[in-house]
């Protein structure tokens, strides 16, 4: 394919800030100044194009970027950090600010979603081991031709019709994850997944495989399509292209997935207008809706498949694990507010949004754990265990029980002051049993 050429040196200047601006131009020189050739790649250029901000300064160098690195890093006041064997590293700058430096590369699979074998090579090879047409395109940052678009796949052509085309037919049997990074960058721009591009991707589906280095790649691709803007169409768009069997075989997306997901949707906004400081985990929070018709070991077989921490797969289980039983309980037609706590206490955040989305049916039960949310789990008591302690009562199982039973008497409105509080603990310091 004929690489086409232009220069982008006004819209660089125009677009970017002074800072990027002032590091590319820097990057450039030092280049020169070692006989190599320095080029900005990847999503930065895309967004360029788009006219998105861009912060990750992903710079090529057709030379020893590791030598390159440390010369910029000078230049630069910066450090080097990261280096690996495949000739990356990571220049970082005062103010935490980083600038991701590669060697020109190319790569052969010697079978499908191996670890690539890689060679020093030139931009134009190093730019065909990407994922899409829209993200291997390069600009060239030396001074003579700073500015000169490097586009061999019509990476621009591309961004203008807003499509996601593959670059080659092995792509997605090479490596799988880009299935997944298909879905979300056409999800985030909102492009089409070109036909021929889709046909790889059912055909990759049905012969992917993933062993245990790509699984955990395969984890972090979900995680950022469910941190997108709309990761409900981005859901939909996998089911439609066979990809959810890769979370689960069992996980099916009908219409009861379709339901708890857009009612997802809406207690995330609901909640993100009243509570805006809180920053739940939205990702952790849509993986667990995906899973919520597994039963409970098979759901923590697959939060240990993908590698989730242990507390992520804790969240994940207690958003599934007897939650029916607790959505009956909230639906009784009397509770107190303690009973409401009583239940919904031991729950993270997000698993109290995936519980919330799963009451949406009901009216009553909905409102109980907004209530939760959005004021009984604020509620603490003004006493304390060295109060407790001074009351000649020594720290033990009871001291929490009754500062429990204190907390609950206050949820329920009875205890309004520090002075209630302590009377109440006073009474039933002699009326708790000392055995938990
Ligand atoms: P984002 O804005 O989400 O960071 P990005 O394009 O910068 O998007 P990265 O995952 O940071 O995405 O990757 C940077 C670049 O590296 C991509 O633009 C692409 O050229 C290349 N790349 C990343 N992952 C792959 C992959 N699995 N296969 C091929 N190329 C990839």
């Amino acid at each position: 394919m004929k690489t086409r050429s232009r220069n982008l040196k006004a819209l660089i200047e125009e677009k970017t800030s002074h800072r990027v601006l002032r590091i590319v131009s820097v990057a450039g020189e030092v280049a020169q100044e070692m006989d190599y050739s320095a080029y900005l790649v990847g999503g930065v250029v895309r967004d360029l194009f788009l006219g998105v901000e861009n912060l990750d300064v992903d710079i090529t160098v057709e030379g020893d970027g590791i030598a390159f690195a440390k010369k910029l890093a000078e230049h630069l006041s910066g450090r080097v950090k990261g280096i690996t064997r495949f000739g990356t590293a990571i220049v970082t700058l005062r103010g935490g600010f980083k600038v991701d430096v590669a060697t020109a590369r190319q790569e052969y699979y010697e079978r499908p979603a191996a670890l690539p074998i890689v060679e020093a090579s030139s931009i134009r090879e190093d730019q065909f081991r990407r994922d899409f047409t829209i993200n291997a395109m390069a600009i060239k940052l030396n001074p003579g031709e700073f500015g000169k678009l490097i586009d061999s796949f019509g990476g621009e052509r591309d961004l203008k019709k807003g499509v996601v085309r593959a670059l080659h037919d092995g792509s997605f049997i090479d490596d799988p994850t880009r299935i997944f990074r298909a879905v979300r960058f056409s999800e985030r721009y909102q492009f089409k997944i070109d036909e021929w591009t889709k046909k790889l991707i059912k055909q990759a589906t049905d012969l992917a495989m993933f062993d245990e280095l790509t699984i955990e790649r395969v984890r972090d691709e979900l995680v950022l399509i469910f941190s997108e803007k709309n990761p409900v169409r981005a859901i939909k768009k996998m089911a439609e292209l066979h990809e959810l069997k890769f979370i689960h075989p069992r996980i099916k997306f009908n219409k009861q997935l379709r339901k708890l997901l857009g009612n997802l949707k809406e207690v995330l906004n609901w909640f993100r207008s009243s509570l805006p400081k809180e920053k739940p985990s939205q990702w952790l929070i849509y993986f667990s809706a995906l899973l919520h018709k597994l039963t409970v070991k098979e759901a923590r077989a697959t939060c240990q498949r993908f590698h989730l921490s242990r507390k992520d797969e804790e969240k994940v289980i207690r958003s599934k694990e007897g939650i029916s039983r607790k959505l009956r309980h909230l639906g009784k037609e009397k509770l107190s507010p303690s009973q409401i706590y009583c239940q919904l206490e031991k729950l993270s955040l997000e698993s109290l949004l995936v519980v919330m989305a799963r009451a949406r049916a009901s009216r009553i039960v909905s409102e109980r754990v907004s209530l939760y949310l959005r004021e009984l789990r604020q509620v603490k008591l003004k006493v304390t265990g060295d109060d407790l302690k001074e009351l000649g009562l020594k720290p033990g199982p009871r001291f929490a029980k009754i500062l429990k039973k204190a907390l609950y008497a206050k949820l329920d409105g009875s205890l309004k002051t520090k002075r209630d509080e302590l009377n109440y603990v006073k009474m039933n310091i002699s009326k708790t049993p000392s055995k938990a």
